[in-house]
C-alpha cells in the first residue's frame, strides 16, 4: 500500500523507516526535504542513496492537495483554493503584516457547528481533513511565497511603495515569511483532534517548520473536553470564539454552547492557561449590529471573564449573502472596546484583510459537498 509521507510527524516517519529497514536519521533527512525544501519527488532528494530513493518511490508518495487557484488581494493578502477530492475544496489565507506573516489554515471541509453568523457553517460539512491536507496548506504557501518574495508585504503592492531591496535583504537573512499559523480557516480544529495535533507536531518540529508554540494558534468554538486534551498533549496558543456574554445569546450565535455553557468554558480556559505557552487566552468576539455590541453587553462580558487572563480580539462582522446580520457601526465597536479597556482588559479590533477576495474571517467557503443536507434549508430560512 502506498503511504503519503505528508501524513507523518517525525515519530511516525521514523517508525515507517524502521519498517522498511532504514535508520532513524533518514526520517529527519526526508522530513527536511519535504518541509524545508518543499520537495515532493524522491528522485531529487540527492543525499539519499539511489536504492533508498527507489524503495521510497515504490512504497510512498509526498502528495499535498492539488492547487486550484491563487488570488492576491489589493492589501497583499493571498488566498489559495486547494482540491481535496470528490468536488471538495478548502481555502488557506496568508496575511502579511509589517512584523509578521500569518497563515490561516483550514481543518475540515466545511463545518458541522452551526454558528449563525459564519459562511463556512452555511456550506455544511463533508469531512475532516487528513494530516497531509492540513500540513499541505503550509507546504503550498511556503512554496508559493518562497518563489515570490516580493509579494510579502503590503508595501510591495502594485502602486504601493516598493522597497525591493529591504525585502530581498530580509528574505536572504532567512527571516521567516510565515512566522505565525492560525487554525482559523474552515472547520472546527478540535473536532478533528488527532489529525490537527499531528499537523501541529509537524509545524513545531525543527526538521519541518520549526514554529514556536507561541506562534501557532488553535481557535475553537469551545469544545471543552478537547481543550483539556490539547492542553495535555500539545499546548499551543489558544483562541476561543466567545461572541456573547451570556448563555441565552451564545446558545443562538454559537449553538455548541448548549452542550458546553459559559461557566464550563471559562473553567476550561483557566485550566488551559496552566500549561499554555502564552499566559492569556485570546477571546474572539464578532461585532454584530444590534445583537451583541451594546455597552451593557460589554459590562456583562467584563464580569464573565473576571477570573480568566485574556485579550480580546473584536472582529467586525464580515457580511455574506443572506446572512441576516450586519456589521456593528464603527462607533459601537469603539465604545465597546473602550468599555473593556476601562476595565483593564486588553482589546484590539481586528483589521479586515482580504475582503476583496472573500478571504476575511468567516468568508472562507471553498467548495463543500454538504453531507448534512443543511445547506438548502438554511438558505430558505435566511431568505424567509
Ligand atoms: N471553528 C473555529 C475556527 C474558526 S476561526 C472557531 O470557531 O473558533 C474563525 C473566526 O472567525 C471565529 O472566531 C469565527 O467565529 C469568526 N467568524 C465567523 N464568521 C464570521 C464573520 N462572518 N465575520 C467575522 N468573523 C467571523
Amino acid at each position: 500500500m502506498t503511504v503519503n509521507l505528508l501524513d507523518f510527524d517525525l515519530p511516525r516517519l521514523t517508525a515507517f523507516f524502521a519498517e522498511i529497514g532504514e535508520k532513524p536519521f533518514r526520517a529527519k533527512q526526508v522530513m527536511r526535504w519535504m518541509h524545508h525544501s518543499g520537495e515532493s519527488d524522491f528522485a531529487r532528494m540527492s543525499d539519499l542513496a539511489k536504492s533508498l530513493r527507489e524503495k521510497l518511490s515504490a512504497s510512498a508518495v509526498v502528495e499535498p492537495p492539488r492547487l486550484i487557484k491563487e488570488q492576491l488581494s489589493g492589501d497583499g493578502t493571498r488566498k489559495w483554493l486547494l482540491d481535496v477530492g470528490a468536488g471538495n475544496g478548502i481555502e488557506t489565507v496568508f496575511i502579511p503584516e509589517d512584523e509578521r506573516g500569518t497563515l490561516c489554515i483550514s481543518s475540515q471541509v466545511g463545518c458541522a457547528l452551526e454558528c449563525s453568523f459564519c459562511s463556512t457553517a452555511r456550506q455544511g460539512f463533508n469531512r475532516n481533513l487528513s494530516v497531509a491536507e492540513i500540513i499541505g496548506q503550509l507546504w503550498w504557501a511556503n512554496k508559493a511565497l518562497g518563489r515570490d518574495p516580493l509579494a510579502l508585504s503590503p508595501s510591495s503592492l502594485p502602486g504601493g511603495e516598493r522597497d525591493e531591496g529591504s525585502l530581498r535583504e530580509s528574505c536572504s537573512r532567512g527571516e521567516r515569511i510565515i512566522s505565525n499559523v492560525v487554525l482559523m480557516g474552515m472547520g472546527e480544529p478540535l473536532a478533528n483532534f488527532d489529525n490537527v495535533v499531528t499537523a501541529l507536531n509537524i509545524m513545531l518540529d525543527d526538521h519541518a517548520y520549526g514554529l514556536s508554540r507561541r506562534r501557532v494558534t488553535v481557535s475553537t468554538s469551545g469544545l471543552v473536553p478537547a481543550m483539556d486534551r490539547l492542553r495535555d498533549t500539545c499546548p499551543v496558543a489558544l483562541a476561543v470564539s466567545l461572541h456573547a456574554p451570556n448563555d441565552a445569546l451564545r446558545d443562538v450565535l454559537v449553538p455548541v454552547n448548549r452542550k458546553y455553557p459559559l461557566a464550563e468554558l471559562m473553567a476550561a480556559c483557566r485550566r488551559y492557561i496552566e500549561k499554555a505557552p502564552r499566559d492569556f487566552i485570546t477571546f474572539e468576539y464578532v461585532m454584530l449590529d444590534g445583537v451583541n455590541d451594546s455597552v451593557s453587553h460589554a459590562r456583562e462580558l467584563i464580569e464573565l471573564v473576571r477570573d480568566v487572563p485574556c485579550k480580546f480580539n473584536l472582529i467586525p462582522f464580515n457580511p455574506f449573502p443572506l446572512s441576516g446580520y450586519q456589521r456593528s457601526r464603527p462607533e459601537a465597536v469603539r465604545r465597546f472596546r473602550d468599555e473593556l479597556m476601562q476595565a483593564g482588559l486588553v482589546a484590539t479590533t481586528r483589521k479586515t484583510r482580504g475582503d476583496d477576495i472573500d478571504a476575511a474571517c468567516g468568508q472562507l467557503a471553498g467548495q463543500v459537498q454538504d453531507k448534512t443536507k443543511r445547506t438548502q434549508y438554511k438558505i430558505v430560512e435566511a431568505a424567509a
